[in-house]
């Protein structure tokens, strides 16, 4: 049910260092101008606080995030959850990750319709740790939170995605999902109870997140930002999410940047930035957030975090 709007349990918005070039504080208008779309991109610049997407209007400060790379991976960390066996898990974020990468988008009549993206499975990591090393291997990391949720909100959050990018390009270096099962419950099994959290939808959604994509203002979309219990909707992507998904990793192999631009892909390489580890970074390295050595590796920039949840929808009591 859709027809009410959800209180204001959305959350979305960026940690790390806030200082940004000057350079990057140009606006993102979207493409297609006049075409209705409601999808939405993160971006660069963290969103205020009060901003809701729109129809019409998509946060548009800052530069749009996407992956370059043709190939990308992610990998489950092995404890899993007690509600959800590693295999359950697998099987699910496997098939989250395919509704994007199976999207069929419009084309001139030649070439491959699918999006240029491919996301593989690097098996089970011991790491449950959400970070981005510099000195060390990574692994784009689903984990399951049985234990806590220290996020520090109040939005009935139930999957956390962390992306980590260079905020000079957008370019995305590492992404981490977080599931709340500390406080929510989620079902792998069907018919979902009414009262229950369909794990299918949440990482659909997630995973979404997880490829750049920010909150869409088109209520029926699987990048809605609220959740309603029970529902399976979101499994299944919406025109909206599909037209989101071609914008951005574009059937010739390019990536949508910014308006009227694009860049390439590299050449498939799922390998994570700095080489895959399965373990955590040592605790010399945990500094996640540390700007980038001047003219070193990274570039110049800094590289930021950002967080994008999918909350629960709660009814207004009366
Ligand atoms: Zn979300």
């Amino acid at each position: 049910m859709w027809h009410r709007r959800p209180r204001g349990l959305s959350a979305s918005w960026l940690r790390g260092p806030l200082a940004l070039p000057a350079a990057v504080l140009v606006a993102w208008v979207g493409f297609a101008p006049g075409a209705a779309m409601a999808f939405c991109r993160t971006t660069t610049v963290p969103v205020a606080p009060n901003f809701q997407p729109s129809r019409e209007k998509c946060w548009d400060r800052g530069q749009p995030l996407f992956w370059k790379n043709a190939c990308i991976s992610y990998d489950l960390n092995r404890a899993s959850s007690k509600q959800v066996s590693y295999d359950d898990a697998a099987d699910h974020i496997t098939r989250a990750f395919t509704r994007w990468t199976g999207a069929s988008c419009p084309t001139d009549g030649t070439g491959t319709s699918r999006v240029s993206i491919d996301v593989r499975d690097f098996g089970p990591v011991e790491c449950g740790a959400v970070k981005y090393n510099q000195g060390f291997g990574n692994q784009n990391v689903v984990v399951f939170r049985d234990e806590k949720w220290d996020k520090n909100d109040s939005s009935n959050t139930l999957a956390l995605t962390t992306v980590t990018f260079n905020p000079d390009t957008g370019e995305i270096y590492d992404a981490d999902m977080e599931v709340n099962t500390h406080e929510h419950p989620v079902t792998v099994r069907d018919p979902v109870p009414a009262t229950g959290y369909d794990f299918a939808s949440i990482m659909t959604h997630e995973t979404g997140h997880f490829l750049g994509l920010a909150h869409s203002g088109e209520p029926r979309a699987t990048m809605y930002a609220n959740y309603q219990p029970g529902a399976t909707a979101m499994r299944n992507l919406t025109q909206d999410d599909i037209t989101g998904i071609c914008t951005v990793y574009r059937p010739d192999g390019t990536r949508a940047v910014l308006v009227d631009k694009s860049t390439p892909a590299d050449v498939c390489d799922p390998t994570p930035r700095h080489g895959f580890a399965r373990e955590c970074a040592p605790p010399a390295q945990k500094c996640a957030y540390a700007p980038a050595p001047p003219g070193g590796a990274e570039g110049s920039g800094v590289w930021l975090a950002a967080l994008v949840a999918i909350a629960v929808a709660r009814r207004r009591r009366a």
